[in-house]
């Protein structure tokens, strides 16, 4: 069964299986496409099997800010779905992959139906919350190089060690020049860490990345421990 390739919906009661599963499609996630605009009412949840959908802040003179990366380890929309189903931010697909995805209203009412599925959409929201702080918190203090590893950390996390990703997007979405990520991205291929081609990064030596980032990714892995198995 595909949905279980998405660790939330994997971790799920049986209930979920037997009764929500049976309405939910896979669907194709491509790279640069949009799935929820802020303001606008959200129609479908998303829980990705693959690739990374990205929430963005649009700011005024085009500029977008990545705030949180969606994968494999998460959902986009399930608590917006609950009440309101208005975005408040962008969300973007940054890596294509693949989703199961329910209709907003469906799910809504499953979740009304039964309060554990509601408990653990919300004990993940409070998840995906720490990890926007911790973004925001990062963004003010620390290094492009760090910034730089701990994104490709996190994207390791969720894709892999082949990244589908320019470092155009990269440096638009950290909101940084892109004179600076190529900076960073030099630093990592000099020492051996990663490879660079056409819109891909290969890692190369996790290792090193680890040792030059910044705390955050660490901070925020540490939480996504405590989600999945309670631990410390
Ligand atoms: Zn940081």
């Amino acid at each position: 069964m595909r949905a279980h390739e998405n660790f939330l919906l994997g971790q799920m009661d049986a209930v979920v299986f037997d009764e929500l599963l049976p309405h939910g499609s896979v669907v194709k996630l491509t790279s640069g496409e949009v799935i929820a605009e802020t303001r606008v009412e959200i129609d479908r949840v998303y829980f990705p099997h693959s690739g990374i959908i990205s929430c963005v802040v649009a700011l005024t003179g085009g500029g977008v800010i990545e705030t949180a990366m969606i994968g494999r380890d998460g959902a986009f929309g399930a608590a917006l779905s609950l009440d309101g189903r208005r975005a408040f931010n962008d969300a973007v697909v940054q890596v294509g992959g693949e989703a199961t995805v329910f209709d907003t209203r469906i799910f809504s009412d499953f979740a009304e139906r039964h309060v554990g599925f509601r408990r653990q959409l919300m004990t993940y929201e409070q998840f995906h919350l720490a990890e926007v702080q911790q973004t925001a918190a990062c963004n003010a203090v620390h290094t492009v190089l760090a910034r730089t590893c701990r994104w490709l950390l996190r994207m390791y996390d969720l894709v892999g060690d082949e990244i589908a990703i320019t470092q155009e997007s990269l440096s638009q979405m950290m909101g940084i020049r892109r004179t600076s990520v190529t900076d960073a991205a030099r630093v990592l291929q000099n020492s051996g860490a990663i490879t660079l081609s056409r819109g891909h990064v290969r890692i190369i030596d996790l290792s090193k990345i680890s040792a030059l980032a910044c705390e955050c990714h660490a901070n925020v892995a540490r939480n996504y421990r405590w989600l999945r198995h309670r631990e410390r």
